[in-house]
């Protein structure tokens, strides 16, 4: 929960963020985080993204005496976080392996003479015995400012994101115990959260846990119908021109989902662990630098992105967890504009991945922790209720229906069937568990087909008991059963349908079994609420030149284009239409550096309207 006490910032960290990042205010508990760890407190910082993690530590960096060290495990991001921080006038350098030798002896030198505010390092490189030995000279001269350990989760061996390195950064505490240390993540559970305080010798630090709410991304989940079909609708309706991220679970689909979306006129590039390493890195370079592109991708795409201006992320497939679908539905909106989560689901895609948990390798424990994520993932998309309360409840924080997911925007229709999930439940137990969907059915309808006459099931009590509702809807009935977890599947045998302890309290008339309706077939109305909001009459026309001017810049400058400014640093400007350099300065998001080196053009541009 928020901490609830408002910390006062000191003048001067409130100074830097003003001038150095051009905000004129601290977000949540980043004035609290940023006054303890200046004061050299260990901190343990819980933040959704998008939340604003970074200032927590460049900040006090910037306040205290010598260089800060930050810990990051992607080495192709520090380029663009480095290049950030310089466009905003900060010392900032980085450390790894993609660096030419006289590159990286440049930077040790200015390390050594106390030129760096900042030093970005990839954690096997901190671990040399070489960095580390210079690190010791620079901690008995009083100057490592702090250490940050950003995407700390990735101790956790629990996690997909786990980095055997991040284990041994325990070593700071024990080398450098006068250097406060601050580690962050975005990764909500508890379990994680108690792990990276053991393993990072954080016991002790203080914890900041914001809540993790991303108040401005839309969920959406729809019924898998045409998924291609039904994603390019959602792509071509609601984000034209943005940039997004769908995400697919097989390598293949990946493959034919981008192709197929480049046939259809949209910008889409793949992206699997499976492609060659410089193809990846050029696609995600472009993702990056480019406006509007679209990547498909395995989850092997996404830690650590900090493109602020991805605008959708869509599931092709369910996620293996709800921690999962979070983190990466998190890559949306981190610029705090409209996003939108989307995700096509079937209950066909539950039952597929509940089969590959069961035909895995692995140990009894790993598989028990399999199911019970995937079925947390299916409460969620079965949920009629809001899913935001569902997903803050999941993560252990209450709250009110959103009005911002689907189920709140357009509550479903949905209807009783728990008396026809208590008959679908008996017409497996009569027919002796041995069964598919298929001859159950036809049992429960009635039908004398040569399987029943064989099996002399038109004996049996449930024999005809069904004949009010159509197959389709018994189908429906059946996969949601087992969606649910009511009903297994018996691939060995034959598909064969068998009880489960969770459907007693049903039969018991203990639990209700309510089903969605499906949605009426109808256009979808275009919706424009979700489109950046550009009150009517805004020049839009100012906007595109400033993005263009913003493209021609980033180019020059060799960073990407939201290096130089945000889509909303711009459309403020395109708002206010600052005349002066005095104005301009009052816009969030250019501090002194960025009002000095582009201020005039700026201004130019403004002026250039009629
Ligand atoms: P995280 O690392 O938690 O995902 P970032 O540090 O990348 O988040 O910040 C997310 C976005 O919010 C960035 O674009 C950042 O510039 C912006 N931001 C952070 N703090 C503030 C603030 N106090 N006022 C305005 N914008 C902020
Ligand atoms: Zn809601």
């Amino acid at each position: 929960m928020p901490l609830m006490t408002p910390v006062a910032a000191s003048p001067s960290s409130l100074h830097l963020l003003e001038h150095v990042f051009g905000y004129t205010a601290f977000r949540g508990e980043q004035a609290a985080i940023v006054e303890h760890v200046a004061a050299g407190g260990d901190a343990l910082v819980l933040m959704p993204t998008g939340g604003g993690k970074s200032l927590c530590f460049q900040i006090p960096a910037l306040m205290r005496t010598g260089t800060a060290v930050v810990v990051s495990p992607l080495i192709a991001l520090m380029q663009d976080q480095v290049s950030a921080l310089r466009e905003a006038g900060v010392a900032a350098a980085y450390l790894n392996s993609s660096q030419a030798a006289d590159e990286s002896a440049a930077v040790e030198r200015d390390l050594v003479a106390g030129r760096l505010d900042l030093l970005y390092v990839a954690p096997e490189r901190l671990l040399t015995a070489r960095l580390l030995a210079t690190l010791d000279r620079l901690h008995e001269a009083g100057r490592i400012a702090l250490f940050a350990i950003d995407e700390a989760h990735c101790v956790s061996q629990w996690g997909h994101d786990f980095r055997p390195e991040y284990l041994q950064l325990s070593v700071l505490s024990e080398r450098f115990p006068a250097v406060p240390r601050i580690a962050l993540t975005a990764t909500a559970d508890p379990e994680t959260r108690e792990e990276i305080a053991r393993r990072l010798a954080l016991g002790d630090a203080r914890r900041f846990v914001s809540s993790f709410d991303r108040p401005n991304i839309r969920y959406r989940m729809v019924d898998k119908d045409n998924p291609r079909a039904q994603l390019l609708a959602f792509i071509r309706d609601d984000h034209a021109g943005e940039a997004g991220i769908v995400y697919c679970l097989s390598r293949r689909k990946v493959e034919e989902t981008a192709a197929w979306l480049g046939e259809q006129g949209i910008r889409a590039l793949p992206y699997h662990a499976g492609m060659a390493q410089e193809t990846r890195a050029a696609h995600q370079s472009r993702f990056l630098r480019e406006d509007g592109i679209v990547m498909v991708a395995t989850i092997a795409f996404g830690m650590g992105i900090d493109k602020p201006d991805v605008r959708f992320v869509a599931h092709l497939d369910l996620p293996r967890s709800i921690e999962g679908y979070y983190q990466e539905t998190g890559r949306a909106g981190r610029d705090g504009l409209a996003a939108q989560a989307w995700m096509a689901w079937g209950a066909q895609d539950v039952v597929q991945q509940r089969r590959m948990i069961d035909e895995s390798e692995g140990a009894d424990e790993f598989k028990w922790r399999a199911r019970a994520r995937l079925d947390a993932l299916v409460g969620l998309v079965e949920t009629t209720g809001c899913r935001r309360q569902f997903l803050l409840a999941h993560f252990g924080e209450a709250g009110e229906a959103c009005g911002n997911c689907d189920n709140c925007l357009e509550p479903p229709r949905t209807w009783d069937a728990t008396d026809a999930a208590r008959r679908a439940l008996s017409g497996v137990f009569r027919t002796g568990q041995r069964f598919g969907a298929g001859h159950v059915i036809d049992v429960l309808r009635g039908e004398l087909t040569d399987k029943v006459r064989d099996w002399k099931h038109d004996q049996v009590s449930t024999f005809g008991i069904g004949a009010d509702l159509d197959e389709k809807t018994w189908r429906t009935l059946f996969r949601q059963l087992v969606a649910r977890g009511l009903l297994a599947v018996d691939h060995d045998r034959h598909s064969a349908l068998t009880l489960t302890d969770l459907a007693r309290p049903l039969l018991r008339g203990e639990a209700e079994f309510a089903l969605r309706l499906a949605p009426e077939k109808r256009r979808a109305k275009r919706s424009r609420s979700t489109r950046l909001d550009i009150p009517d009459g805004v020049p839009l026309t100012l906007f595109d030149r400033l993005r263009a001017w913003r493209a021609a810049t980033a180019r020059e400058r060799n960073v990407p284009a939201y290096v130089i400014f945000h889509d909303a640093t711009l459309r403020e400007i395109a708002l206010a239409r600052p005349a002066t350099l005095a104005e301009l300065a009052g816009i969030s998001g250019i501090g002194d550096r960025k009002l000095d080196a582009y201020g005039a053009d700026i201004l130019a541009e403004i002026a250039r309207e009629v």
